[in-house]
C-alpha cells in the first residue's frame, strides 16, 4: 500500500491548478521521528507532549524533558516541530494524577485549564522546551483555548519563562512562535485581536467537531453520525480560514480528518495551506492533492453548499471520480 507512494516522497503536494499545500505529521514519541524521513512530511505539525507523560509512572523531571525535546529537534534536523503543551484530562488521564470526579470530563478540567490553574508543571515544561531549543527555532502551541484571555495568559507565561531562562544564562532559542489550538467553537468567534496575537493557529478537528455537533468523539454510537463534510462544519472552517487570512496568521488543521484524502482536499480547497496528519497519510493525501484542481473543487463545494445539501460529500466524490476517468 505505502509502496505506491514512495515515488511521491520528495515531490511537493502541489495541486493540478498550482496551489501548494504543506503536509506535516503528528507525533508524540521519539519513536515517531524516523517517519519524518520515510513519509516525506515537511515537519511535525503537532507533537503531543502528553504521550511522554502518559507512558510513565511519575512526573518527568525538567532535565529529562529538555533532553528528550532536544533529541526530537535533533531528529527533525531543522524541520519545524510544533510542541503542544500538556493536553491532559478527559480522554488522557495521567496514572499519577488524582482522578477528577467530573460528570463530563470532556467539558471539564483539562488541558490549558489545568495548565493555567496549576501552572507548576506547565512552567517546568516551558523551561524544558526553551532549554532544548538553545539557538534553534522553537514553536509552542497551547491546547484547548476557549477564549482570548486564556491564550494571552498562556503566552505571557511562556514569555516570563523565556525571561527567567535568559537571566539564568541559558542560550535563547533563535526564534520563538506561540500558537493556539482552535478546538472549541467559541474560539472561532473570538475578537479579531486574538487572531492577530497568535503567531499561528491549528484547528484540532477531533475536538472541534465533537463540540460543534455535541457528539462525543469516544462514543461509538454517535461519533460517526456527523459528516466532516457537513456544510455547517465547512461554514465554520471557512470562517476560520477567512479570519486567519485577514489577520495574516498561518493556519493548519491537525485533527484526524486532515489525514483523510477526501477531507484533506476539501480543506485545501477552502484555502487551508498546512495539514498535519499521521505519517502513513502523507502519501495518499499528497497523491490526491496533486491530481485535484482545487479551484474547480471549490466551485463544486460552493454549489453544493448553496443548494442546501447537508453534506458536500456526494458531489465531491462524483467530481473526484470523474477526474479519475
Ligand atoms: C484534536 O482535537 O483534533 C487534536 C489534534 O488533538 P487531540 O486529538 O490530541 O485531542
Ligand atoms: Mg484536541
Amino acid at each position: 500500500q505505502q509502496k505506491r507512494y514512495v515515488g511521491l516522497r520528495d515531490m511537493p503536494a502541489t495541486s493540478d491548478d498550482g496551489k501548494t499545500v504543506s503536509l506535516v505529521m503528528n507525533a508524540g514519541l521519539m519513536a515517531d521521528l524516523p517517519s519524518l524521513e520515510s513519509s516525506g512530511a515537511e515537519g511535525v505539525g503537532l507533537f503531543r507532549t502528553e504521550l511522554q507523560f502518559l507512558i510513565r509512572t511519575n512526573v518527568p523531571k525538567r532535565e529529562e524533558l529538555a533532553a528528550l525535546y532536544s533529541r526530537v529537534m535533533d531528529a527533525a534536523g531543522g524541520k519545524r516541530v510544533v510542541f503542544r503543551t500538556l493536553d491532559i484530562g478527559s480522554d488522557k488521564v495521567l496514572p499519577y494524577m488524582k482522578p477528577q470526579d467530573e460528570p463530563n470530563p470532556a467539558l471539564g478540567w483539562r488541558a490549558i485549564r489545568v495548565g493555567l490553574d496549576r501552572p507548576g508543571v506547565m512552567r517546568m515544561q516551558l523551561q524544558a522546551l526553551i532549554r532544548a531549543a538553545a539557538g534553534r527555532n522553537l514553536s509552542v502551541m497551547f491546547p484547548f483555548i476557549a477564549q482570548f484571555d486564556e491564550f494571552s495568559e498562556a503566552r505571557a507565561l511562556f514569555y516570563s519563562q523565556l525571561e527567567r531562562e535568559e537571566k539564568l544564562g541559558h542560550v535563547m532559542p533563535k526564534t520563538v512562535e506561540v500558537g493556539a489550538m482552535l478546538e472549541t467553537p467559541s474560539l472561532a468567534f473570538a475578537p479579531r485581536q486574538f487572531f492577530e496575537e497568535a503567531d499561528f493557529i491549528s484547528i484540532g478537528g477531533n475536538d472541534l467537531k465533537q463540540f460543534f455537533f455535541a457528539a462525543d468523539r469516544e462514543n461509538e454510537r454517535v461519533r460517526r453520525r456527523y459528516d466532516t463534510l457537513n456544510t455547517s462544519f465547512l461554514n465554520l472552517v471557512d470562517m476560520i480560514v477567512q479570519r486567519c487570512g485577514e489577520a495574516e496568521t498561518p493556519l493548519s488543521f491537525c485533527g484526524e480528518d486532515a489525514g483523510r484524502p477526501v477531507e484533506a482536499v476539501c480543506f485545501a480547497a477552502l484555502g487551508m495551506r498546512t495539514l498535519s496528519m499521521r505519517p502513513a497519510s502523507v502519501g495518499p493525501v499528497k497523491h490526491l492533492i496533486r491530481r485535484t484542481d482545487l479551484g474547480e473543487l471549490r466551485e463544486v463545494m460552493d454549489t453544493a453548499r448553496r443548494s442546501g445539501l447537508q453534506s458536500v460529500r456526494e458531489p465531491v466524490m462524483q467530481y473526484l471520480f470523474r477526474r479519475e476517468d
